[in-house]
């Protein structure tokens, strides 16, 4: 099965619209969202969940009130203030760190995990789709990505590919998403910012050795910056396989929870259409 991961420099750019279209154009996939800390695919997937599990991904001081002899050592010790005067630990403080249990003469400390999290495995009419909620307050991290891309593989039958909705930025998200996969799809936007975060999130790719391709979308609201992007890549070896122009009956369907391709934009389906067979022409060539 082949991975091909979806990422950009930052969130907003795309990438689950164009994820989330594909997962209606490609057979034989599977699906996993590790964009987990703004995940939105499970919107669109409604299905059947085969999985559901806790996600403990945070640790936090618990303090043994009968062993503790209140010598002060681990609220001097903690640095985020998160031990009271009376010795309770102020869970919205403490950040698991440890320290305090390294100094308690009393051994009256210990980390305890957290729970901070779901993980969810669904059977959608889109394929089989692995995704995480958080809880409020709660962080991502590159382990519960790792669990979410792993959770969708114990469930594989003979798909051909997952396409992974990965985490924004640069990031140990990031390359949690990407480790191990077998392209990059760096989807971006024609602004300068959205340049330069391109530029940074290739650099990432490169770094791990994944081939990376570029998508662009919006690509008409700067035709100027659109045309830098497509010197850049050109000049750095990095094949765009798509431009997706703005229409504003995206931002319509998108308010109403639809892809492009539900939405019947015909000039954007055979664009994306198009990116698929760009993209999977490209990945056999590097295979020969
Ligand atoms: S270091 Fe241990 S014994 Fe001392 S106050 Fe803290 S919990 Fe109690
Ligand atoms: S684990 Fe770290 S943050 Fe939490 S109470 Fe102990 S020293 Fe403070």
């Amino acid at each position: 099965m082949k991975q091909i991961v979806f990422i950009s420099g930052k969130g907003g750019t795309g990438k689950s619209t164009l994820v989330s279209s594909l997962s209606l154009l490609v057979k034989n996939k599977m699906l996993a969202d590790c964009d987990v800390e703004a995940p939105n695919l499970h919107i669109l997937m409604q299905g059947e969940i085969l999985k559901k599990d806790d996600y403990f991904g945070a640790k936090e001081a618990v303090i043994d009130s009968s062993a503790c002899i209140k010598c002060g050592l681990c609220r001097e010790t903690c640095r985020f203030d998160a031990i009271s005067e009376e010795y309770k630990i102020k869970s919205m403080k403490c950040e698991g760190c440890g320290a305090c249990t390294l100094v308690c003469p009393q051994n009256a400390i210990k980390l305890e995990e957290v729970k901070t999290g779901k993980t969810f495995v669904s059977n959608t009419p889109r394929g089989t789709f692995s995704h995480a909620l958080l809880d409020i307050g709660a962080e991502g991290s590159g382990r519960l990505v790792t669990e979410v891309r792993e959770n969708v593989k114990n469930y594989k039958k003979d798909e051909e590919w997952l396409l992974i909705d990965g985490s924004p930025g640069i990031g140990c998200v990031v390359i949690a998403s990407i480790t191990g996969t077998d392209a990059v799809v760096v989807v971006s936007e024609p602004t300068k910012s959205g340049q330069s975060d391109l530029e940074r999130v290739l650099g990432v790719a490169k770094h791990f050795g994944i081939p990376a391709f570029v998508c662009i979308n919006k690509y008409n609201l700067n035709l100027k910056v659109t045309s830098e992007i497509e010197q850049y890549c050109e000049n750095n070896g990095y094949p765009v396989i798509g431009k997706i122009p703005f229409d504003q009956s995206i931002v319509k369907a998108l308010q109403e929870f639809k892809t492009p391709i539900e939405a019947g934009n015909n000039a954007i389906t055979n664009e994306i259409k198009n990116i698929w067979t760009r993209l999977t022409n490209k990945m056999k060539k590097l295979e020969e």
